[in-house]
């Protein structure tokens, strides 16, 4: 099998995470579930002792229409889907232009910006245990039951890509900071906002080492240069067991936490 060399400093939006050595999935026979399967790690924190983990290969970054469906390979990254449906005037992606990661990340977690999800044009996604339509696949906010390296999905093909909706989404990204982070920390609890939840238990503007809770918008961790995975932990930590204490909510972490104990 192929491997290859991330430096996850770099790679992951986060900018955390050491040189490590990457197993590329070809086919499905390279798969193993011991192997934890990465998009672009726009959404994941990467510890000191990660799992051993693997990246589709280049060949499943593609973008076709076929049969009036609109076909993504799981490697892709959102910048093309959106450069792509803009150029050949496609509706229903415009939010993708600011969701960083690859199709994969997208639908495994069901990105979106408020009611604009990925799942709500998906027809189906093709897996390493076959082929699922939509109606057999569990999802909700930023959750699926997907359990198997997606490979490729499928949408419905309207077409009239919406200018308007670009630049609503641009609008809505600017209470977000633009230093390094994996998107939102927490889920927003229901009826609730994570960010309203940390900025009152006083951990807006917290910074422990180069990690802060933003203080842009609480929900967002990032890093300001020298920021490490032991310094994310802990504030992680101590939002949860504040928020705890003081609302008995528990909040529940939308990045991801890779990391071996
Ligand atoms: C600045 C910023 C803003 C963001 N804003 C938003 C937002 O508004 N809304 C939102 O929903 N998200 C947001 N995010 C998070 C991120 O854009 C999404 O979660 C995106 O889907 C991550 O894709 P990725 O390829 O980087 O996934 P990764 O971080 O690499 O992986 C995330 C998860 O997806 C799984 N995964 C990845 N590829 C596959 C695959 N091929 N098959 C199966 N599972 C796979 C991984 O195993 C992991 O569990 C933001 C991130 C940043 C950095």
């Amino acid at each position: 099998m192929t491997t290859k060399t991330i430096d996850f400093s770099k790679f992951s939006s986060i900018k955390i995470g050491q040189k490590t050595q990457v197993t590329i999935l070809t086919t499905c026979s390279d798969y193993d579930s011991k192997y934890f399967l990465l998009g672009s790690c726009n959404n994941t924190l990467i510890g000191d002792n990660p799992p051993p983990l693997m990246v589709l290969s280049k060949d499943y970054s593609y973008i076709k229409i076929e049969n009036n469906l609109l076909k993504i390979g799981g490697a892709t990254p959102s910048g093309k889907i959106s450069s792509f449906c803009k150029k050949h005037d496609i509706a229903n992606f415009e939010f993708v232009s600011h969701l960083p990661g690859t199709l994969g990340g997208l639908v495994f977690m069901n990105a979106g910006l408020k009611e604009f999800e990925i799942f709500n044009h998906l027809k189906t996604v093709s897996t390493c245990k076959g082929i699922k339509n939509k109606e057999d696949i569990e999802y909700g906010y930023r959750f699926t039951n997907i359990d198997t390296p997606i490979l490729e999905a499928s949408f419905e093909l309207s077409y009239g890509f919406d200018k308007e909706k670009v630049e609503l989404f641009k609008k809505m990204r600017l209470n977000q900071p633009s230093t390094p982070s994996a998107g939102s920390c927490f889920k927003n609890p229901e009826g609730d906002y994570a960010g309203r939840l940390i900025e009152v238990v006083g951990l807006k503007g917290k910074r422990v080492g180069g990690m802060e809770f933003s203080n842009v918008h609480a929900n967002f961790l990032v890093n300001h240069g020298d920021g490490n995975f032991k310094d994310a932990m802990y504030l992680i930590k101590e939002a949860q067991k504040r928020v705890y204490e003081m609302f008995e909510i528990k909040l529940e972490c939308e990045i991801i936490i890779l990391e071996n104990i």
